[in-house]
């Protein structure tokens, strides 16, 4: 236990609960912001705070934003025949740092997984029904990760959307089988998304 105190402890917990952090790293950041100034400390709390307060989901592609709907939903220089569906926030960033992309994104906070309850509607997919049938949609890019559960997930929009006049394509592999889009780097993922199939 590290100094014997109950909020300390609490402080620990919490850094331990954010991704890549263990409980040495954890317990390495809460000595440096006890021993850094007071001003240290309060500053990265007032940052969570604020970012924390600042940024809300789109309304339209989910995607985390500031303003709502979000710079990309609202970009008439974006192509919004495509639509890319991904997992996280992270995957739009790294597509969007690989700057080739020129369509629309539609995030779902997750991927099906019904050993954990997690099904269409905990993932809202109505919300991308919807926006396809809204309009002027000719293709959607499944890019989920390359995991058992990022497949299913590709797998479930095909058939759903495959009902719909639309082209429907999962990107190709160059992803690492079983990770995440952002840790592709961006030569990668430029191939993946030109390389991507029909489904
Ligand atoms: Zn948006």
């Amino acid at each position: 236990m590290l100094l014997d105190s109950p909020a300390v402890e609490r402080l620990v917990d919490a850094f331990r609960r954010l991704p890549g952090v263990g409980k040495r790293s954890a317990e390495r950041l809460v000595l440096h912001l006890l021993s850094a100034p007071e001003s240290e400390a309060r500053q990265l709390s007032e940052s969570i705070a604020t970012a924390r307060a600042r940024i809300t989901t789109c309304s339209q592609c989910r995607n985390l934003t500031e303003v709502n709907p979000c710079l990309i939903c609202t970009d008439d220089r974006r192509d919004g025949s495509i639509i890319c569906v991904v997992e996280q926030p992270a995957g739009a960033m790294a597509i969007e740092k690989g700057g080739m992309y020129r369509g629309r994104y539609h995030v779902l906070h997750g991927v099906l997984n019904p050993l954990e309850g997690v099904g269409p509607s905990e993932l809202a997919l109505e919300r991308l029904y919807a926006r396809v049938d809204a309009g002027d949609v000719a293709e959607v890019i499944v890019a989920t990760n390359a995991t058992a559960e990022g497949e299913a997930t590709a797998l479930y929009l095909s058939r759903q959307l495959g009902q719909r006049s639309i082209r429907v394509s999962r990107i190709a592999h160059g992803v690492p089988m079983g990770s995440g889009l952002e840790f592709s780097d961006e030569a990668t993922l430029s191939h993946a998304m030109e390389g991507r199939t029909l489904l």
